[in-house]
């Protein structure tokens, strides 16, 4: 079976999240991107997770940002990066 072709990614953004370059696949085969996020840190993404959606940043957006009566009030939705900031939030809350 042919191989399923790799989307470049590299130069693109996603969230805060710009591509980088690609690195070693993930075990079970799938590209892997190394990428920098707007706070300057670096980290490892699917090629799947970026399309999706499911991570735009490092991780370190919903830690500093949401104000604690909203991480309690929302716990999977703080803990789930896909949210990157307030606003976005308070539509999907709606
Ligand atoms: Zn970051």
């Amino acid at each position: 079976m042919p191989r399923q072709a790799v989307i470049d990614e590299t130069g693109k953004r996603h969230g805060r999240l710009t591509v980088i370059e690609r690195v070693e696949n993930v075990d079970g085969g799938a590209a892997r991107w190394l990428c920098r996020c707007d706070c300057g840190k670096h980290t490892l993404a699917t090629g799947r997770q970026l399309r999706a959606g499911s991570k735009k940043s490092c991780g370190c957006v919903n830690v500093g940002r949401w104000p604690r009566v909203l991480q309690k009030r929302y716990p999977k939705i703080w803990r789930d990066e896909s949210v990157v900031n307030v606003e976005d939030l308070e539509d999907i809350a709606q």
